[in-house]
């Protein structure tokens, strides 16, 4: 299991990267706190947050959430955070390509330098905004899938499938380990 502790009580070290602007502190608000905040402000490093949710087995998951700032001039703060985590979820935003490129970047620096037996998810947000989308479901499906990632697109501002990220994460993850 992710976090290597007996089955009912697993603690997972998780790690957010990607663009900034993609919506990742807001993900992390949306899930342990159930709020929306537009007017949020820019992560400055990182911050940490933490909330255990149960599963349907009883089994209690403690997450313990590093959220990095996207900008170039933290980059070389990242594997601080990256180095000691079971899992990783990796953010773009559906409306913007270039944070889908940087998306990718983040899997391979994490295929290069992050634990051998990282499990990865690769996240869509903003798909409320489906008007303006310019990655197709499609392209995030199929690199995850040849990246052995897990993939899900949510929406931090209506919680669209973001409970489902952490919960259907954690199942991937552990069923991907030993
Ligand atoms: P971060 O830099 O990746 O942490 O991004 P933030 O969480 O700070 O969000 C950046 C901006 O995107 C903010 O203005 C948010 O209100 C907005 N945002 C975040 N998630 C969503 C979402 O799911 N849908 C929409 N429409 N806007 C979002
Ligand atoms: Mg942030």
């Amino acid at each position: 299991n992710p976090g290597g502790q007996d089955a009912k009580n697993l603690r997972v070290k998780l790690v957010l990267l990607g663009d900034s602007g993609v919506g990742k502190s807001c993900i992390v608000l949306r899930f342990v706190r159930g709020q929306f905040d537009p007017t949020s402000k820019v992560t400055v490093g990182a911050s940490f947050l933490s909330q255990t949710i149960a599963l349907q087995d009883s089994t209690t998951v403690k997450f313990e959430i590093w959220d990095t700032a996207g900008q170039e001039r933290y980059a070389a703060l990242a594997p601080l955070y990256y180095r000691g985590a079971a899992v990783a979820v990796i953010v773009y935003d559906i409306t913007s390509p270039e944070s889908f490129s940087k998306a990718q970047y983040w899997v391979k620096e994490l295929q290069k330098h992050g634990s051998p037996d990282i499990v990865m998810a690769l996240v869509g947000n903003k798909a409320d905004l489906h008007e303006k989308r310019e990655v197709a479901f499609q392209d995030g499906t199929e690199y995850a899938e040849k990246n052995g990632m897990f993939f899900i697109e949510t929406s931090a501002k209506t919680a669209d499938n973001i409970n489902e990220l952490f919960e259907d994460f954690v199942d991937y993850a552990t069923s991907k380990l030993p």
